[in-house]
């Protein structure tokens, strides 16, 4: 089967691997429909986090199962899944309390786990793991649908972190599909305003048609000095920072209102420092980490397969698998939000 592989930063190529096969009673093998690069892939792909050579890419997947293992009872052959950023069993004392970043025998896609961007992907612990979709979905939704396995959860997981209410000034740092779809989630919570901080004009389009009112393209103390005279000289109810650099998150405390939460939702490999004594006086604080997007899978597919709930638009770009390193040069070049992968 083909998989994306990373060799060096830059150096994206498709290889003819083995096909995945069982490898537990509790494996399933899907065999990909769909699968997508992130943000968090570019990471490596433009050098700012390590690279392991040959590494396997990827780590959002929407498919149809191809095998079960003898323990697998959830799922079963032909089932229309979406998988989660990470794998977890959902039954450890972190999957109960909707945790699954955090799973006592869970792990990442990619890197030398097996990824996404492929056309077959060996699950571990399918049954907590996957989400199971309904089989007459029209494939029109499969983008939707796909962005449960991270930019949308990751999203939704920002403003629980931020703790967005009804009626509040949201503050959005970044641009990418993840801002743009925490843009959603915060509409989600009925939050009165939302201002993004962003400076690409097609992500600023989008962050409109999802809902945000005010855009603010200045960046560091001008995109503060900006937000703080939207909101009256105080700030944002509640920040949301989607990028992870020290500049952002700089960006989403300086914009925050004495007493608010910045959700942030990861951080780069670069080193990340924060001047506490910019958020002690004010009593800003920091919550978030990696989404658990499992959690948030059975709330909001519902949503999405009514119509609801619409990320479809940050992906932007569609290209056959076999041309994956054109969806990672595009993303890097910012001429595109988000590569879709059909192999
Ligand atoms: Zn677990």
């Amino acid at each position: 089967m083909l998989a994306v592989t990373l060799h060096a930063p830059g150096e994206i190529q498709v290889e003819n691997i083995p096909d995945p096969i069982l490898d537990s009673p509790t494996d399933a093998v899907v065999q990909v429909v769909c699968s997508a690069v992130c943000g968090t892939d570019l990471g490596s792909f433009s050098g700012v986090d390590p690279v392991v050579p040959g590494q396997r890419m990827g780590h959002e997947f929407l498919g149809v199962v191809h095998d079960v293992g003898s323990a697998v009872a959830g799922v079963k052959l032909g089932d229309l899944v979406v998988a989660p950023l990470s794998w977890s069993d959902g039954n450890c004392e972190f999957c109960r309390k909707g945790l699954q970043t955090a799973c006592v025998v869970g792990g990442e896609w990619g890197g030398r786990n097996q990824g996404g961007q492929a056309e077959a992907v060996r699950v571990p612990h399918a049954d907590g793991t996957l989400l199971r979709l309904p089989g007459s979905v029209d494939s029109e939704l499969f983008p939707a649908l796909l962005t449960l396995s991270d930019v949308m959860a990751a999203g939704h997981h920002a403003v629980l972190s931020a703790n967005v209410q009804p009626g509040d000034t949201v503050a959005v740092v970044g641009d990418g599909a993840m801002g743009l779809c925490a843009i959603l989630a915060a509409r989600r919570r009925r939050a009165g305003r939302v201002i993004m901080l962003g400076a690409h004009r097609p992500r600023l389009d989008v962050a409109l048609r999802f809902g945000a009112t005010d855009l603010i393209t200045a960046r560091e103390d001008a995109a503060i000095a900006e937000v703080l005279d939207l909101t009256g000289g105080s700030g944002a109810d509640a920040v949301i920072d989607t990028f992870g650099s020290r500049q952002s998150l700089m960006t989403a405390i300086g914009v925050a209102r004495a007493g608010a939460c910045v959700g942030y939702v990861g951080v780069t490999h670069q080193a990340t420092w924060i001047d506490i004594h910019k958020m002690v006086r004010r009593n800003i604080s920091l919550c978030g980490g990696l989404p658990p997007a499992r959690a948030y899978m059975p709330e909001l597919l519902p949503e999405i397969l009514s119509g609801h709930l619409d990320p479809s638009p940050v992906f932007d770009l569609t290209v056959p698998l076999s041309d994956a390193a054109r969806g990672y040069t595009e993303m890097a070049a910012r001429s595109a939000i988000k590569a879709l992968l059909r192999p």
